[in-house]
């Protein structure tokens, strides 16, 4: 990862079940790519596919084995780790990420460069009319929020994946050893001049989104859980709140009974010693909680994908 760069760009794209829009893509990427007029490698990684996705990647590094490379998964391990499994790998100065279901259009990649080529080591697009269900783009909003009130992140559009970071970034984002992690959001955090510019988005070409629910939230926990322990802080303030009242109700109940005797069958005092317990356990596995996180931070650095095997040409 730290060799000199061998290529200008270097575009990563990751691919799962895609055959229906590989083909479009190749049609549109590399024309883009090949008018620049710079030196390029796109590297696509085949994220456990069970498609045709496969051969239509063979076929394409057959017809240009000058400039691609897939890295083939033995099986699922999600966007972000194929597109972390690529950046392990790049040669090039500049690293520009894409999505493989043309929802970010290839033609928008000039415009991320200009960017960079102007000394803006993390370019981030921003999705000018979104073409996504109103579901995703309300919890992408409501997610958008979240990190921003409890991170030091700032970005408008961390959804986005068309993006260009120089190779500074990148190798830093792979020494990082992140693993569940939400590649953007750690990239911005380790850049030092960032900044963003307007993408168009187009519906998704083919297909249907490979983002089930379950993907969706646990995508969004990798979120926030891996740039905040904020989530647990909250829940032990909220405990330590809880125990305080109760307390508080239990000094109150105990002085009335003092002073005016037993209320009937001493019920409430039972309730606000529970109560008090109750909220003390609370606190136990908030705290718990907070140490789980930290220890979660560290043992978090175990292998999340397999390469089952890399198409590519030597790299002279
Ligand atoms: N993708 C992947 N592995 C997965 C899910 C998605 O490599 O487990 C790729 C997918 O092929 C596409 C990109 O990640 O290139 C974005 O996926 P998708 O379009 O399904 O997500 P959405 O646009 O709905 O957020
Ligand atoms: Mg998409």
């Amino acid at each position: 990862m730290n060799d000199t760069p061998l290529v200008e760009i270097s575009v990563v794209i990751p691919v799962f079940n895609e055959e229906g829009n590989l083909p479009t893509l190749f049609q549109r990427l590399y024309p883009v790519m090949d008018a620049l007029g710079r030196s390029y490698e796109i590297l696509f990684t085949n994220d456990g596919s069970s498609d045709r996705s496969r051969e239509l990647l063979a076929v394409q590094y057959q017809a240009r084995p000058d400039v691609t490379r897939v890295i083939e998964f033995s099986a699922n391990a999600g966007q972000h780790m194929a597109v972390m499994a690529a950046l392990e790998r790049v040669r090039g100065k500049v690293i520009v990420t894409l999505d493989a279901d043309l929802q970010n259009p290839p033609e928008e990649i000039p415009v991320l460069l200009a960017k960079t080529d102007e000394g803006y080591d993390c370019v981030g697009g921003m999705r000018q009319d979104r073409q996504d269900s109103i579901f995703r783009k309300y919890i992408s909003r409501l997610m958008n929020q979240i990190r921003s009130h409890t991170t030091s992140i700032r970005m408008t559009d961390q959804g986005c994946m068309l993006r260009a970071y120089s190779r500074r970034v990148v190798d830093q984002v792979v020494r990082s050893g992140a693993i569940n992690t939400f590649i953007p959001a750690l990239a911005y955090s380790l850049a030092t001049k960032p900044t963003e510019v307007p993408v168009k988005h187009e519906e998704r070409h083919a297909g249907v989104s490979n983002y089930s629910l379950y993907k969706l939230i646990r995508l969004n926990f990798d979120l926030i859980t891996y740039f905040t322990t904020a989530p647990l802080q909250i829940f032990t303030i909220f405990s330590m709140l809880c125990s305080a009242s109760s307390l508080i109700l239990v000094v109150v109940l105990g002085v009335r009974r003092i002073m005016i005797g037993p209320e009937e069958g001493g019920m409430f005092t039972l309730f606000a010693i529970l109560f008090f317990l109750v909220s003390v356990c609370m606190v136990g596995i908030g705290l718990i909680g907070e140490y789980m996180g930290r220890t979660y931070q560290v043992v978090r650095n175990r292998a999340r994908y397999q390469v089952s095997h890399i198409l590519e040409s030597a790299s002279e």
